[in-house]
């Protein structure tokens, strides 16, 4: 136990006997069972006798003599109850932190009331950085990428506050969809993580893949029976991402499959989809234009569209990146000579 324990929990009035507390006693006469796992208990029954009695002393003993509380041993049951209690209600950071707040409470003069919103805050806080953490590995996004990390230098003529506004996520409860269009290598896929990377933050499930992915997974489920089932459990994640629409066109079952999933995601879920084709030619994707059109309709119904434009990021770095480093001698023969002062012509 360390000295900020022992000091937080020496001083630490005799705990009344609570239902919770005696419950707890009760508990913990053996392993306990909370849910799905055992958690062993100390004895943490704060009501408890004095230790003249030749029992076991518990949290709130009074010494022999003196008839007062026996700091070691009071504060080391209070630590153990609470390290017990803790582990009960799975709250670990608590576990971790309440012996320093309580340093800092009673340096800083903090009510009861502000310490306890101090504890549970450090907890909810740390809850919520796992369930970021789990949704973020269950979205099986294919890199990091973020919307901070974005050039938007490169993309002038991008809508910013159409991007700004997909990147609250207040689409996503209304099963609004986002739709990224541009030639190869603008950073669509780029903008569709850092959307989905904001959309997990906001606590939302995603689930992110090519299509060509999405046809796979379809083309199994289909293949097993069980294609009405998956599109139904896919019910559960808050936003797809669908990327690189057009990329490859998708034979008559395909399309037929991918139709299946948007349409089952109308109005229901919200869709990100990516596309290096303009809609005009996404009949020639799916080899029909009624298809298309339909699928079109269903995704644009409530959708932001966001265009990008220009060269290829890669390309267009991997240029400036060699003007940088090695200039050819082409441009060396556009730079003009200096005349020095001496009459002497320098390159
Ligand atoms: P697309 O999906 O449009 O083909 P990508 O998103 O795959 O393009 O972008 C290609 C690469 O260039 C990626 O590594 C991406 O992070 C990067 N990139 C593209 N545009 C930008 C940008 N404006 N700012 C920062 N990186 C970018
Ligand atoms: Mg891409």
């Amino acid at each position: 136990m360390t000295a900020s324990a022992t000091r937080a929990t020496a001083r630490a009035p005799r705990p009344a006997r609570t239902p919770t507390a005696t419950a707890t006693a009760t508990a913990t006469t053996s392993p306990t069972t909370t849910g799905d796992s055992q958690v062993a208990g100390p004895n943490p029954d704060p009501g408890g006798d004095a230790h003249s009695n030749g029992e076991p002393g518990r949290p709130g003993d009074l010494c022999h003599e003196r008839q007062r509380p026996c700091p070691d041993r009071a504060s080391r049951d209070l630590t153990a109850q609470i390290a017990y209690l803790t582990r009960v209600v799975r709250a670990p950071t608590i576990a971790a932190v309440w012996a320093d707040l309580a340093d800092q409470a009673r340096a800083d003069g903090w009510s009861h009331e502000e310490y306890l919103a101090a504890v549970l805050a450090r907890q909810v806080a740390a809850r919520e950085a796992n369930g970021t953490a789990l949704r973020t590995a269950g979205a099986h996004f294919p890199a990091v990428k973020t919307l901070e990390d974005f050039n938007l230098d490169h993309q002038p003529s991008l809508r910013r506050d159409v991007l700004a506004h997909l990147a609250t996520c207040t689409f996503i409860p209304t099963a609004g969809n986002a739709i990224l269009l541009g030639p190869p290598g603008v950073g669509k896929t780029h903008l569709a993580i850092g959307l989905g990377v904001k959309a997990v933050q906001a606590g939302h499930r995603v689930l992110f893949d090519t299509a060509t992915g999405w046809v796979t997974r379809l083309r199994d489920a289909h293949d097993e029976a069980r294609l009405a089932h998956d599109l139904r459990r896919l019910h559960r994640y808050h936003l797809l991402i669908i990327d690189e629409i057009g990329y490859i066109p998708f034979d008559a079952q395909a399309a037929n499959l991918f139709f299946q999933l948007v349409s089952s995601r109308y109005e229901q879920g919200s869709v990100l989809v990516t596309s290096n084709m303009p809609f005009s030619r996404w009949g020639e994707i799916f080899g029909d234009d009624v298809v298309a059109a339909a699928m079109i309709d269903r995704l644009i119904h409530h959708a932001e569209v966001l265009t990008l434009t220009g060269d290829s990021y890669r390309t267009r770095n991997r240029r400036e990146l060699l003007a940088k480093t090695s200039p050819s001698p082409s441009s060396a023969a556009l730079t003009p000579p200096t005349v020095q002062p001496t009459g002497q012509v320098t390159r």
